[in-house]
């Protein structure tokens, strides 16, 4: 079988589709300066397209896709979808990244489509400071996915917490004991800089090192190996406990050497890096009904050995397009 096997030498198995631009909640750190209406409804790629390129992306080595956005559960076809994408020979692991709003009534049916697993994001477990974070979200209905997801077995339950010193970081603790309580894979994630957002990032960025140690200053850390396809995260749990705590650091120190991920934004275009503007645009091909492969070879080919945004030009991580786009 072909591979995917980029210039620095990293075999490539993980695509994460952005499979929809919009979102129902509006998190200050996530969409910066965007006011509270909704965003206009741009194209989006149909469920027919979108199993097409995951199809072609499976011959070539893709193991593990993604569904994220936007919010993936704002999509009506989102079981239908699931169901076209788990079918798809060669793709052993499929999840999805939500707020978890929306996941009460759809955890079940996701399971029986072939989702194996999700991710939630979490970023207080107080509801005003939630509403307050994600500007008008209820922790409640979140609360409710969680559970949801336990019930339906889309297992290990993932909980992503951005950290933002003076807004949430308060809460590092009560995420961290709830690891010693719960099966639950709680993940803090450090705060990136969205473009024109230098001064509140700056304000509120807690690097990872700050928030390990005080979850280690609870009780020691023990180390997990990696058993997730060389996932971002850093992980440990605490002696007897069945949780497990991540760190993920994304501004003070970058995985790029373990990257083996392609993206998929919502408009279609091949995105190499998170960090780099570089895209390959699918659209032409797939209205062509062209062979997509060559495409995917010219997007690793551009993925770069590591990103190019160094600490010192903190304030552009994510250049132009933010996070609902490219499918964080
Ligand atoms: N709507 C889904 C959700 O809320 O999980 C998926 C999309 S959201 C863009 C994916 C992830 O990106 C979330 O875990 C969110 O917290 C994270 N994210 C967004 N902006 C971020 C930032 N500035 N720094 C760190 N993580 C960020």
């Amino acid at each position: 079988m072909a591979r995917l096997l980029d210039p620095a030498g990293r075999k490539i198995e993980y695509l994460r589709l952005s499979v929809v631009d919009s979102c129902n909640l509006r998190c200050f750190y996530c969409r910066p300066g965007d006011s509270c209406e909704p965003r206009r409804a741009r194209a989006i790629l149909d469920r027919e397209t979108l199993a097409r390129v995951v199809a072609a992306a499976a011959t070539l080595g893709i193991r593990k896709v993604r569904l994220t956005g936007g919010e993936p559960l704002l999509r009506p076809d989102i079981v239908d979808l699931t169901r076209d994408i788990a079918v798809i020979p060669g793709i052993e692991d499929l999840s999805l990244t939500t707020n978890g709003s929306k996941l009460a009534g759809l955890a079940a049916p996701l399971a029986a489509a072939g989702l194996k697993r999700v991710n939630i994001s979490l970023d207080s477990l107080d509801g005003k400071n939630f509403s307050q974070i994600t500007r008008g979200g209820r922790l409640r209905a979140t609360l409710d996915g969680i559970r949801a997801a336990y019930s339906a077995g889309l297992l290990p339950v993932k909980i992503n917490m951005v950290v933002m010193k003076g807004i949430n970081d308060h809460e590092i603790e009560n995420f961290a004991r709830l690891t010693m309580e719960k099966d639950i894979h709680v993940r803090f994630i450090e705060y990136m800089p969205m473009l024109g957002q230098e001064d509140p990032w700056r304000e509120h960025f807690l690097p990872s090192s700050e928030i390990m140690a005080r979850c280690a200053a609870l009780a020691p850390l023990v180390p997990v190996p990696d058993t997730d396809f060389h996932g971002p995260a850093r992980n440990f749990r605490y002696a007897g406990a069945t949780g497990r705590l991540g760190f993920i650091t994304p501004v003070s120190r970058h995985f790029c050497r373990q990257c083996n991920r392609l993206r998929l934004t919502s408009d279609g275009k091949l995105r190499p890096c998170l960090f780099s503007d570089v895209e390959v645009d699918l659209l032409p091909a797939i209205k062509n009904r062209e062979d997509l492969a060559p495409y995917f070879y010219e997007a690793v080919r551009a993925k770069p050995a590591a990103s190019d945004r160094s600490p010192a030009s903190r304030g552009s991580e994510l250049g132009p397009r933010g996070m609902v786009e490219i499918g964080g």
